[in-house]
C-alpha cells in the first residue's frame, strides 16, 4: 500500500514538468490539476504556470481542474481559461478522478494528475491508474487541517508516508 503514496514524477513548480516526456514517452492525453497550492499559489497564477497550460494546450492536451475545495474563483476559472472542473471533489476517492476521465473522454491511463497533495492527488491518482505527478512547493502547509477532515471524513485514521521523493527523469 505505501506504493500508492509514491508519485511517478517530482517537481518543485508545473513549469519544470516535461510536457515532451508526457506526451511522446508516456503517452499522456490529458492533464487533470489540483488547484489550492498547485495551479493557484502565493494568491494568483503564476506567468510561468500559466504559459505551460498554453503550451499543453497548444500540443493538443485536454485539462481539466478537480478540487476539493467549494470556492474555487470563477473569476480565475475564466482567466485561466479551463470549464472542465469539479469543485468540492472528495479526492482521493477513486469517483471524482474516474468520473472526470469519462468527461474528458480518456481513459485513466492516459490522464496524468498534477497535484500538490500526497494523500488527496497522488494516492488518488495512482488508485484511478492514472500517471501521477507531485508538485513539491512550500505552500502546503495551510492545507493539511483541511485534508485531516477530509481523511476523517472516509475513515481514515492514520496517515503515515514517506518523504521520499521519485527522482526526476
Ligand atoms: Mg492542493
Amino acid at each position: 500500500m505505501g506504493k500508492l503514496f509514491l508519485p511517478d514524477e517530482t517537481y518543485r513548480k508545473i513549469s519544470d514538468i516535461s510536457l515532451d516526456y508526457l506526451i511522446n514517452e508516456k503517452k499522456i492525453k490529458g492533464l487533470i490539476f489540483d488547484f489550492d497550492g498547485t495551479l493557484f499559489t502565493n494568491n494568483s497564477v503564476s506567468p510561468d504556470t500559466l504559459n505551460f497550460l498554453k503550451r499543453a494546450k497548444d500540443q493538443g492536451l485536454k485539462i481539466a481542474i478537480l478540487s476539493n475545495n467549494f470556492h474555487v474563483s470563477s473569476t480565475i476559472l475564466r482567466t485561466i481559461n479551463i470549464t472542465t472542473t469539479k469543485k468540492l471533489a472528495f479526492k482521493p476517492l477513486k469517483t471524482p478522478f474516474l468520473n472526470m476521465a469519462k468527461r474528458m473522454k480518456l481513459p485513466p491511463s492516459k490522464i496524468a494528475v498534477i497535484g500538490n497533495n500526497r494523500l488527496s492527488d497522488i494516492w488518488g491518482a495512482n488508485r484511478s491508474n492514472m500517471f501521477s505527478i507531485y508538485i513539491q512547493n512550500f505552500n502546503n502547509f495551510t492545507f493539511k487541517r483541511t485534508n485531516k477532515s477530509i481523511y476523517k471524513k472516509i475513515g481514515i485514521k492514520h496517515v503515515k508516508w514517506k518523504s521520499k521523493c521519485n527522482s526526476v527523469k
